[in-house]
């Protein structure tokens, strides 16, 4: 039977409106005069987001589409990246608008050590409707435990009243984003003679790498890839080539490069010169954890001072790369090189697989030299003292400086240079002035969150790159954290694994739901050691990227140095 066919032109009328969400004018107009002259490219789309969530407090679905229509995204492009990172406030239809203020308390190890969340509570309680109260993973202080953050303040040792009288201050958005003016900042004088010498012919290309690998630097984010080494690699690869700077320290404990880009930020600039010279970089990106406001607002100040003044630096070819600051969003996986590169691209942050590694293909395909803020920042000084100096400088057997971020139980935490290969026992008493008074060593963390938990008897054991692992620990950025007979071990470990799960990117089962299951098998009283080993192997084998492979490290040692907590 034949039916009789209906014209596609009857059935196709046209719309009255574009597809999907319609964009209200006045939100399309704001957006517009936020992003002003500013390029339409999604690598900035993360920048963009920042602008919105600083303008409102949080962004709406109008935002969403809003923005997406400018970037010519699609809107579920834009929903994926902004609902990927902490830091912004994404609405949906419906939802109310966040309070006009967020404190945050930090809940990482040292502050949750240290009364964190007897304050969290305690502002829960007391806190009125117009202030959220939080938990925020590890803002970077944790020598000054316990930490708040009132809209982008960062209150140290907080208490209810210095929280009671920041919510009373205008918001720091509003009152103190205005950039610092370069023309305040001036470069010192001496400034940039390690650059200048090799710039200006003094030291060709393959002796600086020669200095290097003769002094052995290696990377201080935690990775310990040597740097001469890293920079041959990245050259072996037809250019052009970028670079970026990982200077997103997230892991609990570690605060060393924000110690450094605070008191010296020329000799980090330095150092990120000849390394972007060393592999002729042509962009460089900086990418800054947000947490860091102050600190981004005088390193945005210092980039155009050192363009303005660049030329008068070097008096050669040599051209300065374009350098960008980018403002990461609340992600510890963004610590993480590949992830930080899909950060910078303008994407979420979830790791890659590899091969191809970022030295043949990394940020927008070129091929990228990534450094960590402290291991930029001594490459001017060993070339100005030598690689002699840098080798001697070690202790018990080992070579060259370690920034020890210390925190927890000790009488004066903070960043500690000292001699690499210094035992916890040595940096307690010759550093940190020994333990807090009714405190005795219990256990310590030698690498943040990830490196294990050791106990007081292996306070001995050299502190540096491959001294740990024997111990089924390791140092990474070394980040220790000190633990007293007050403290248990496994509320520890829970801790660590509350936070991890926290900041699974979600990519690889193993680890999103490895991290997750093991966090409730923590919880309870009597831990399932047989069931939680397994879980853990599984982990270690399957996972993608260093944070589910490390992710079991505090759970295991846990169990393998403190039974007598886990005796029942
Ligand atoms: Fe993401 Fe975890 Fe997998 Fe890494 S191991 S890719 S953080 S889910």
């Amino acid at each position: 039977m034949q039916t009789a066919r209906i014209p596609i032109s009857d059935l196709k009328k046209p719309r009255a409106t574009p597809k999907g969400r319609q964009i209200a004018p006045q939100v399309r107009a704001e957006i517009v005069g936020l992003l002003g002259e500013k390029p339409r490219d999604r690598q900035y789309l993360i920048e963009y987001l920042h602008l919105i969530q600083d303008a409102n407090g949080h962004i709406s679905a109008d935002h969403i589409a809003a923005l997406a229509q400018a970037l010519k995204l699609s809107q579920v492009e834009v929903y994926e990246v902004a609902t990927f990172y902490h830091h912004f406030d994404v609405l949906r239809d419906g939802d109310a608008a966040p309070p006009a203020h967020t404190v945050r308390i930090c809940a990482s190890i040292a502050c949750a050590i240290a009364g964190g969340q007897l304050l969290f509570e305690d502002l829960k309680n007391s806190c009125g409707a117009d202030v959220r109260v939080m938990h925020a993973p590890c803002v970077g202080q944790c020598d000054h435990a316990p930490m708040a953050v009132v809209d982008q303040v960062q209150i140290k040792t907080a208490t209810p009243q210095k929280i009671a009288q920041a919510l009373t201050l205008p918001r720091a958005s509003e009152s103190t984003s205005s950039s610092i003016p370069a023309a305040q900042i001036s470069v010192p004088e001496g400034a940039f003679s390690a650059f200048k010498n090799f710039a200006e012919g003094g030291l060709p290309l393959a002796q600086l790498i020669a200095t290097m690998k003769d002094a052995n630097l290696r990377g201080l984010g935690g990775a310990g890839f040597a740097a001469g080494r890293k920079w041959e690699i990245v050259r072996s690869f037809e250019g052009p080539r970028a670079m970026v700077v990982n200077a997103d320290e997230g892991e609990p404990g570690t605060f060393k490069d924000r110690y450094y880009l605070e008191r010296n930020p020329w000799q980090f600039w330095e150092g990120v010169l000849i390394a972007a010279w060393a592999v002729e970089a042509q962009t460089v990106y900086v990418y800054l954890r947000d947490e860091y406001h102050d600190l981004r607002r005088a390193m945005e100040a210092q980039l155009t001072a050192l363009q303005m003044h660049f030329p008068a630096l070097a008096a050669s070819p040599y051209r300065l790369p374009q350098i960008e600051m980018r403002r990461g969003a609340g992600a510890y996986i963004c610590g993480e090189e590949s992830a930080l590169i899909e950060s910078v691209e303008g994407k979420r942050g979830i790791p890659r697989l590899r091969p191809p590694y970022i030295a043949q293909a990394g940020v927008f395909g070129q091929p990228t030299l990534a450094h960590n803020v402290e291991t930029l920042y001594w490459i001017p000084e060993i070339l100005r003292k030598g690689a002699a100096w840098w080798r001697g400088q070690g202790r018990n057997g080992r070579n060259g400086l370690r920034s020890y971020s210390v925190s927890g139980r000790v009488k004066t935490p903070g960043v500690k240079l000292a001699p690499a290969g210094i035992s916890l026992h040595e940096l307690i008493d010759e550093f940190c002035d020994g333990m807090l008074a009714g405190h005795s060593l219990y256990a310590y963390l030698p690498g943040g969150a990830s490196g294990g938990i050791l106990p007081a008897s292996l306070a001995n054991v050299p502190l540096d790159f491959d001294t740990l692992q024997a111990h089924d620990a390791f140092i990474g950025s070394a980040a220790i954290v000190v633990l007293s007979q007050r403290d248990r071990v496994r509320d520890a470990a829970l801790n660590l694994m509350q936070f991890f799960e926290h900041e699974s990117c979600g990519q690889c089962t193993p680890c999103r739901v490895g991290t997750r299951k093991a966090a409730v098998l923590m919880a309870q009283e009597n831990w399932d050691e047989k069931l939680l080993s397994e879980l853990s192997q599984t982990m270690i084998d399957a996972s993608i990227c260093g944070l589910g492979q490390a992710a079991p490290n505090p759970l295991l040692t846990a169990m393998k140095y403190f039974p007598q907590e886990f005796a029942r």
